[in-house]
């Protein structure tokens, strides 16, 4: 399974804490990130990361692409809904994008705990039955 992962800049301790914890399951799936975010994962678990470009630069951007395209299976999202971003607009087209492939997508840890089990689980599965047709 392909997992994006984005964390703003207040949650990301929390994203490297919650990768450090499901290192184990993370590590059989292919996963991509905006950039400041993946550095930090990676220096943190040493787990294999794709890094896009900084989500100011135009990182989230590139993962909206690829979920676009269908090509993101789990996206993991950590917003801080308190400080507004200068580049607020682009987080709407990437939650939308998950919403017309159903692309499961948690923006806090309470969702992404229950979305890494269910990953874990098998619960995602159906994803690539779907994806073979594409
Ligand atoms: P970053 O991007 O991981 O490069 O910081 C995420 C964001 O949009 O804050």
């Amino acid at each position: 399974m392909n997992i994006g992962l984005i964390a703003h800049d207040s949650k990301k301790e929390l994203m490297v804490q919650f990768c450090i914890a499901y290192c184990g399951i993370m590590s059989h799936h292919n996963l991509c990130s905006t950039g400041t975010t993946g550095k930090l994962i990676a220096e943190a678990t040493g787990l294999n990361i794709k890094r896009f470009l900084s989500g100011s630069q135009g990182g989230d951007q590139q993962i909206a692409s690829l979920i676009a395209c269908n090509e993101i299976d789990l996206l993991l999202f950590f917003r801080d809904p308190l400080t507004p971003k200068a580049h607020e607009p682009n987080e709407t087209t990437l939650l939308r994008l998950c919403d017309v492939h159903n692309i499961p997508m948690a923006t806090n840890i309470a969702t992404a705990e229950v979305l890494i089990h269910g990953l874990e689980r098998g619960d995602l599965d159906w994803r690539m039955i779907v994806n073979q047709g594409l």
